[in-house]
């Protein structure tokens, strides 16, 4: 296939953004594939930050990032996503090339423990602010599970509020699917 899966192309988006030395975060580390491909992605001197609320989920990435030699540069958080302006130096605010947002449940996990639209959407805002110039926020939205639907109607009509002169804002979606997820990109202009 030459068109990629969702979170195929959320990799390929963040890898236009991020360099060698650069920073990122991942807003739900869950099983810690995308704080892995962070990790490699910014390389030892560069720096991941993962946040989930999960203990399983942080534990999983450690021992992912561990397994590969890339837990130096990652340091992770057991705390909502919306309280990463209350832990993230100051100093990184507008200093961040890509944040990941992969929404939804912990896939072999609990499947009642789901992001919610309102801190979802506050964890956004704070997001933007610390995205550089020419950062991505990249979000992954899921409808197929309870509670979906509605967060991802939330985030696409806070997303479509953004003024363009700040934010270039896409949707990408394979429209020809049941509740295929989507991706949402915005990327923060000069
Ligand atoms: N990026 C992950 C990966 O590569 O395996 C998958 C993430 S999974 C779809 C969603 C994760 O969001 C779950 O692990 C869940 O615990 C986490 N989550 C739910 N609410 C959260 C919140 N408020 N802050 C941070 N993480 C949250």
């Amino acid at each position: 296939m030459i068109l990629p899966s969702i979170l195929q192309s959320a990799h390929q988006w963040a890898s236009e953004a991020l360099t060698p030395g650069g920073t990122a975060i991942d807003a739900t580390t869950g099983n810690g594939h995308d704080t892995l491909f962070l990790a490699r992605q910014v390389g030892p001197d560069g720096q991941v930050f993962g946040f989930d609320i999960q203990e399983q989920a942080i534990q999983k990435t450690h021992r992912r990032l561990l397994a590969e030699n890339a837990h130096r540069q990652v340091t992770l958080f057991q705390k909502s996503h919306d309280q990463m302006h209350e832990v993230l130096p100051e100093k990184l605010l507008g200093k961040v090339q890509v944040v990941m947002f992969n929404l939804g449940y912990l896939p072999h996990g609990d499947k009642t423990i789901i992001t919610r639209p309102d801190t979802t959407v506050r964890a956004m805002q704070q997001a933007l602010q610390f995205l550089t110039s020419g950062g991505l926020l990249i979000a992954a939205l899921y409808t197929g599970h309870p509670g979906g639907q509605e967060e991802a109607g939330h985030v696409i009509e806070w997303a479509s509020g953004l003024s363009p002169r700040s934010f270039q804002v896409m949707w990408q979606q394979m429209i020809n699917r049941d509740r295929s997820p989507s991706l949402l990109m915005i990327e923060k202009r000069s």
